[in-house]
């Protein structure tokens, strides 16, 4: 080993670093194997149409059961899943599970049903060929492409390149819905609504946990909801937990709402008693 440059390079690296990218990597290894060995789950959360309390469609959440971490959440391992290259295949089975699930659903009792799929920022912006899968996929079901949503960020479109028109139009001809998540965190510009195709806002939580009467996240979001059905889109509130937020959205003429008030996310089997159970 060197001295003198060598050492000094190595002492960037304190122990407690050295801890951390090793947990890291041996994660990363980990999800490598869970990808592989069939430790990712697939959970649904209904979103109900607030008028009449109907579950019309659905967001796929995905989970990952590590044999000795337990349930490790989306937010912890979609970063490292990007960092190694793995949501790629993490994006693709995604998809695989959701369009069988609601190809299911959509042929047996809900043919409207709707089933929407969240895109990290590198699956969306990287021109992989993975829409031509989907179609492909899409056709071997006999699937439409409405029986489905993309779910991408406001940031996704600001640094909009032709990747991305390109992307949003494939969605278009594949007759795939676009939403947008979280929206209303972060950025000011609204003129990416006008410039491109996007059927649903999705108004962040954040909004809906203060929501009161005169409050003034409750006038953001009557604005946006007003904005957004002048524009042609669907409005779903996120995060609804109460009652009360159930009530002043559905007055506000918010068309959709999703939150624990409704249902958790729940395993794909239990979505789809819950489906069943509303039938009768
Ligand atoms: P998101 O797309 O905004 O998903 C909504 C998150 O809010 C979910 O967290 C959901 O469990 C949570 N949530 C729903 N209702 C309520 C509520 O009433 N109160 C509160 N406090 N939270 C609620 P989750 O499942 O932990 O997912 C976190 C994020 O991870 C997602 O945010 C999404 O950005 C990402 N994610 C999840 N699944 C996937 C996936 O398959 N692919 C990609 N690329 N990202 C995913
Ligand atoms: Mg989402
Ligand atoms: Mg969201
Ligand atoms: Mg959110």
């Amino acid at each position: 080993a060197a001295k003198g440059a060598g050492r000094n390079r190595y002492s960037y690296f304190t122990p407690a670093l050295q801890v951390e990218a090793l947990t890291r990597m041996r994660l990363t290894n980990d999800l490598r194997n869970a990808v592989k060995g069939g430790q990712l789950e697939l959970y649904f959360q209904p979103i109900v149409h607030l008028k009449t309390g109907r579950i019309h469609k659905a967001e796929a959440l995905i989970r990952w059961r590590h044999p000795t971490r337990g349930l490790v959440s989306p937010m912890d391992f979609i970063p490292l899943a990007e960092s190694s290259g793995l949501i790629f295949d993490i994006g693709m089975w995604v998809f695989s599970e959701s369009a069988r699930w609601v190809q299911r659903w959509r042929s047996e009792h809900h043919p409207d049903f709707q089933i929407s799929v969240n895109q990290s920022p590198l699956e969306f912006q990287r021109d992989d060929g993975s829409y031509l899968e989907w179609q492909r996929q899409m056709q071997d079901l006999t699937l439409s492409g409405q029986a489905l949503v993309v779910e991408i960020t406001e940031g996704m479109l600001l640094d909009a390149n032709t990747t991305v028109s390109n992307k949003l139009l494939q969605l278009r001809d594949a007759g795939i819905q676009v939403a947008l998540d979280d929206f209303g965190t972060g950025y000011s510009s609204l003129s990416y609504l006008k410039k491109f195709d996007i059927d649903y806002l999705k108004i962040d939580r954040s909004f809906t946990r203060n929501l009161a009467p005169d409050s003034s996240d409750m006038a953001l979001s009557d604005a946006i909801i007003v904005m957004a059905h002048k524009l042609g889109l669907r409005v779903i509130a996120e995060g609804v937990e109460t009652e009360q937020q159930r009530a002043l959205l559905a007055e506000a003429g918010c068309d959709y709402g999703q939150g624990y008030l409704f249902s958790r996310p729940i395993p794909a089997q239990e979505f789809d008693a819950m489906l069943r159970a509303q039938q009768v």
